[in-house]
């Protein structure tokens, strides 16, 4: 419709990409895929606020899943459920995009509704090895959002 158009043209006008707008990966709250669900984790998860965790394996590189805190709802800590469980019981589509994803792409993309929440990559080609994908933050609608009314 019109008004996403506009909204689009501003974003486009502006040539932002998700890296500008992203949450750095140092600063996400993630935990990890093999932790439980006891009273100290569930306590942690809660004090720190945020909607949507991305979940690690081994390396906080390593994402391989996004737990949404209402997945929590029903969870008893004397359970010490495996996080792993939930993870595989929700299974929320985790979205990958590259750093210089534009944001009128990026809004959507989230308009499509899979998810609220990307998880930003690059290639990374520096050193002797093979290139290869790393994770260097996170982008929300909210933070698209944020930008579009900053740019009004
Ligand atoms: P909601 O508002 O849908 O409840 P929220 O408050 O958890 O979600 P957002 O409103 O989507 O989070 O985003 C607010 C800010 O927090 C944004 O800058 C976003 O990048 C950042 N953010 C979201 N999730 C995390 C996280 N797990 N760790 C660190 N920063 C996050
Ligand atoms: P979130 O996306 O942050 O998890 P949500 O999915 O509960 O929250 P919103 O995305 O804020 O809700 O809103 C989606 C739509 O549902 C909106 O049209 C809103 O007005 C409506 N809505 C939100 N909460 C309720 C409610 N308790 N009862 C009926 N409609 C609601």
């Amino acid at each position: 419709d019109n008004e996403v158009n506009i909204i689009s043209g501003a974003l486009e006008f502006s040539r932002k990409t998700v890296k500008d707008i992203m949450t750095k990966i140092e600063d996400v709250f993630m935990i990890d895929y093999n932790e439980h669900l006891d009273f100290e984790t569930m306590t942690e998860i809660m004090r720190r606020g945020y909607t949507r965790i991305p979940v690690y394996e081994a390396d906080r590189d390593n994402i391989v899943a996004l737990l949404n805190i209402r997945d929590l709802a029903l969870i008893d800590p004397d359970d010490k459920i495996s996080l792993k469980t939930i993870c595989q019981f929700y299974q929320h589509h985790l979205l990958f995009v590259f750093d210089d994803h534009p944001l009128d792409q990026m809004l959507s993309d989230f308009r499509q509704g899979h998810s609220h929440m990307a998880i930003v990559r690059c290639v990374n080609c520096e050193g002797e090895g093979d290139p290869y994908y790393q994770n260097i933050g996170v982008v929300t609608l909210e933070d698209v959002i944020e930008e579009i009314i900053q740019s009004e």
